[in-house]
């Protein structure tokens, strides 16, 4: 584990630095509070530091309220000190700092001390990997890897709002799987499965960086399609429909054909919000269906 050690003194700064060594932690050194500050605010910057209180330019104490203001990661500080009066104590905690050391330092406390920081980043970080984890099973579908109902919807809602500032169109397509409970009674639900991924695969390996999809429902997916025009939506229609047609999905022993059928709509033609603009998509979308299936309508 990298710790920052911030002394001015050169001696005071040599002694921590050898101690922090053996206790086999790697070191950075700063000789003031704003070689300090600059060291923590880095992105792969020490998340462990012990700042002296007193040093010329900013302080321990200015450092600290600099590093909770802006570090991007939460930067567990120590202060070292000389000053043992209560009132001193509660200013150091009021400028956020985790803890406090008073020179001289004896060996065991350091140690002790530097541990108890290590355990409160370890839980943090803990605490921030299962909060990425939720929020991406809570935005995302389990099967596809794609954006789930809400997060597409979510998305939609936003680009629409934007795009009502800007006045570019977006365009929405509603992709549906055609004949897909045939899929399943020919091929089980794995077979199934399997063709729900592939063709989740081949619709976002065809649509550009800035395009969004989700899995709206079983076997249909919504695409949204920021500053694109209804002519320039047909076309990348077309082209998702082509990207599931040309390639069987390979189950088993056998290959699965699979097709899709697609409903546009545009929000230049379309008055109101997202669920006017998917309405449309879906009105679009049954057309297709009607229409003998595997083709673009809207
Ligand atoms: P159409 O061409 O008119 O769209 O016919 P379809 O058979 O595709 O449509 P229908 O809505 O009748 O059937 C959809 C099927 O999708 C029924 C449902 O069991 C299946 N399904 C929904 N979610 C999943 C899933 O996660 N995995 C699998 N394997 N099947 C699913
Ligand atoms: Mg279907
Ligand atoms: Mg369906």
């Amino acid at each position: 584990m990298k710790v920052l050690i911030a002394d001015d003194e050169l001696v005071s700064r040599r002694l921590l630095q050898s101690k922090l060594v053996g206790l086999g932690y790697e070191v950075v050194v700063a000789s003031n509070g704003i070689e300090a500050q600059t060291i923590l605010l880095s992105d792969d910057g020490p998340r462990l530091a012990i700042l002296d209180w007193m040093m010329p330019g900013a302080d321990g104490l200015a450092v600290c309220r600099a590093v909770r203001e802006q570090a991007p990661a939460y930067v567990y500080v120590i202060v070292l000190t000389s000053k043992d009066r209560k009132e001193d104590l509660v200013a150091a905690f009021d400028a956020q700092i985790d803890d406090f050391i008073t020179k001289p330092f004896e060996l065991p406390e350091l140690r002790a001390r530097l541990r108890s920081g290590e355990r409160v980043l370890k839980l943090q970080a803990t605490l921030l990997e299962a909060t990425s984890l939720l929020q991406h099973q809570a935005t995302h579908d389990s099967l596809t890897g794609l954006w789930n109902r809400g997060m597409a919807y979510e998305h939609l809602s936003h680009e629409l709002k934007r795009a009502a500032r800007s006045g570019e169109p977006v365009s929405v397509l509603l992709a549906d799987l055609d004949r897909f409970k045939l899929i399943n009674d020919d091929h089980g639900h794995a077979g199934g499965d399997r063709v729900l991924q592939e063709a989740s695969t081949r619709m976002r390996s065809v649509l550009r960086d800035h395009d969004g999809i989700g899995r709206y429902g079983g076997e249909e997916f919504v695409v949204i399609l920021p500053q694109t025009t209804r002519d320039t939506a047909r076309v990348i229609a077309e082209r998702l429909r082509v990207a599931v047609e040309e390639h069987h999905v390979v189950f088993g022993s056998g290959s699965i054909a699979v097709t899709l059928s697609i409903g546009l709509a545009c929000s230049t033609d379309v008055a109101g919000n997202a669920d006017a603009l998917i309405a449309a998509a879906d009105a679009a979308l049954y057309r297709a269906k009607d229409n003998g299936r595997n083709r673009v309508e809207g």
